[in-house]
């Protein structure tokens, strides 16, 4: 901000860093805001890559820090036009302007504060202060005018309440339940970094709670939302509820965690649905579920696209649930040896947890793995090269 301000531009801290300090709580990250253009900003600084299309911006390497500082925009035409799409989206949006024109553009009150470093003074143009103090999460603008703009806002709008323990101001509460079929049209890319920041944040287990009560779930999770709706048991929600808070407890720990194992969990239902299909049409179970697998996923990536690495290890865990109840003999010895051993177990454990009917073969694991004394290392859900770990585990075992 300093080396902007040298060179004769404005440069403010702005978004979630100046929220969250003024909470008293740790940035995740820090945003920057100023007059020079992307091409100024490479100007001045080497490390500094020009990023995305929409919205281009500058990331600056510091370290292993990134900061991320974009150019004031100005306000763009609410009617279908250039840049839109005709139901109101934004896609393309690089008109540049000044500190009062950008502030409109920002999503929630709270998230438009700019600090400003010439002078130590917070600005504040739409009440954002005041809302901070009331623990309030109110939309800037017309709330549904601001949803059509940007339907993912529907989902930072719960992913801020849970994060901050924030109340939906009621204008921006109430549009959502009308509104988030919008969802449907949001790049599965852009929705896989959504479900990162509202799952790998700690706050997994509100999130998912509040993403049902507002029906925003379904666009993310349609087959699993699906399936929820028809449990009645209440099997399949105290397994996500478990797996979320396990993962919440997990990052507060700070011990690993990965998406995949959240996949996994997430697709359990509608992958052994589709499994029970199969093998009452005369496959073997593995067959049945490596043929599920593929179907669950691929209709998951509609919605949410993954990378790989995380699919797989969906894959895995779920096929080493049926492996696991082969236990006689030398095999035992070889499954714990697999990179997704614990995972799987872990898994295992999960079901034993919620009633699934696992118990035995839960217990018999948890005796093995004692009686070997194979170590309770935290593995569950780390993405650890595999040769490593399966030395690890020999070595443990002898
Ligand atoms: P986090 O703690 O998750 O980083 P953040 O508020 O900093 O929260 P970012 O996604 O880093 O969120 O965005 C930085 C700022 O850019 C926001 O505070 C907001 O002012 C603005 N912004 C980001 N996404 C949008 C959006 N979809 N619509 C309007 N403004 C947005
Ligand atoms: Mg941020």
């Amino acid at each position: 901000m300093y080396r902007l301000k040298n060179a004769g531009y404005k440069a403010y801290l702005v978004g979630g860093s100046v929220r969250d300090l003024l909470l008293g709580l740790k940035p995740k990250d820090f945003d920057v805001v100023t007059d020079a253009r992307p091409e100024q900003i490479r100007e001045l600084f080497r490390n500094c890559r020009l990023i995305g299309r929409r919205f281009r911006l500058a990331h600056i390497r510091f370290g292993r820090e990134i900061i991320e500082v974009s150019t004031f925009r100005a306000p763009h035409q609410t009617v279908a036009g250039e840049g839109h799409t005709e139901d109101g989206r934004i896609v393309r949006d690089n008109v540049y302007g000044d500190i009062d024109d950008d502030v409109w553009r920002r999503d929630f009150t709270v998230n438009a504060l700019f600090y400003n470093i010439e002078d130590f003074s917070l600005v504040d143009y739409v009440g954002g202060l005041s809302d901070i103090k009331a623990k309030q999460l109110r939309l800037i603008g017309d709330p549904v005018e601001r949803y059509r703009e940007d339907p993912v806002r529907m989902l930072r709008a719960v992913r801020f309440a849970v994060k901050l323990g924030f109340t939906l101001h009621p204008a921006t509460e109430q549009p959502i339940t009308e509104l988030d079929h919008l969802l449907q049209d949001i790049p599965p890319a852009r929705l896989f970094e959504e479900f990162m920041k509202l799952f790998m944040n700690g706050c997994a287990l509100a999130a998912y709670n509040q993403l049902r009560r507002y029906g925003l779930f379904v666009h993310l999770f349609p087959e699993t939302d699906q399936a929820l709706d028809k449990d009645n048991s209440g099997f399949m929600h105290g397994l996500l509820s478990n797996a979320f808070k396990n993962t919440d407890i997990r990052l507060t720990e700070d011990k690993p965690v990965t998406p995949g194992f959240l996949v996994a969990v997430l697709l359990w239902i509608p992958m052994v649905r589709l499994a029970e299909g199969y093998k009452s049409n005369g496959l073997s179970e593995m067959d049945a579920i490596s043929l599920a697998s593929d179907t669950a996923i691929s209709r998951q990536v509609k919605s949410i696209s993954m990378p790989r690495r995380f699919t797989q290890m969906a894959r895995e865990i779920w096929n080493l649930q049926t492996r696991l109840k082969h236990h006689h003999g030398n095999r035992p010895y070889r499954l714990v040896s697999h990179p997704r051993f614990r995972a799987a177990y872990d898994f295992l454990l999960l079901r034993k947890e919620v009633g699934d009917n696992v118990l035995d073969l839960a217990d018999w694991w948890t005796e093995f793995l004692v009686k070997n004394k194979i170590q309770d290392t935290d593995s569950i859900a780390t993405d650890r090269k595999a040769p490593r770990r399966r030395h690890q585990r020999k070595r443990n075992i002898t």
